[in-house]
């Protein structure tokens, strides 16, 4: 498994030395820690060895985790990320660390699936209209307003959502 910090800090009441400058500087946050240590407990039980974390951040009260092996933290039905939103005792979702925004969101809304993003101006002003599909008994992981929100942030402009 790899993670923020070492697997011998993820046991430890203190960081080593390296762990804690990284943390000092601003490499990592209290946060990653925190989930790191999450993580080691969870592949105690579960094995998850082979995922990687790479960092996480809250969004709107969302945690947003980034893993190049999504699959792995989220687990068969959803068992992993269900275990890490316990102990975080907040949402969480995992996301690919892409450039591509397109897949950032298409991530952040699965299971529900990112058909478009368009563009459009309104009173002169660029806007973002993000469609997604809507199927029957799919519902949003997030509340739609707190999508909004990060959406907004991600695209860097106001953004709808609209469901086709
Ligand atoms: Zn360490």
């Amino acid at each position: 498994m790899r993670t923020p910090i070492c697997k011998e800090c993820a046991f430890a009441e203190k960081l080593c030395a390296q762990c804690s400058k990284k943390l000092a500087d601003g490499e990592i946050t209290s946060l990653d820690v925190e989930i790191s240590k999450i993580l080691y407990k969870i592949n105690e039980n579960y094995n998850i060895s082979s995922s990687d974390f790479l960092k996480a951040y809250e969004l709107e009260g969302i945690v947003i985790i980034e893993s190049s092996t999504p699959g792995f933290l989220i687990g068969k039905r959803g068992k992993i990320i269900s275990l890490i939103s316990s102990a975080l005792q907040k949402k969480v979702r995992i996301i690919r660390p892409s450039q591509n925004i397109k897949e950032k969101i298409s991530d952040i809304v699965a299971p529900i699936k990112l058909i478009g993003i368009n563009t459009y101006f309104k009173e002169g002003k660029e806007m973002a209209k993000v469609i997604l599909e809507k199927k029957p008994g799919q519902n949003l992981y997030v509340e739609e307003q707190k999508l909004k929100k990060i959406l907004t942030k991600w695209l860097k402009r106001d953004t709808e959502i609209i469901y086709q």
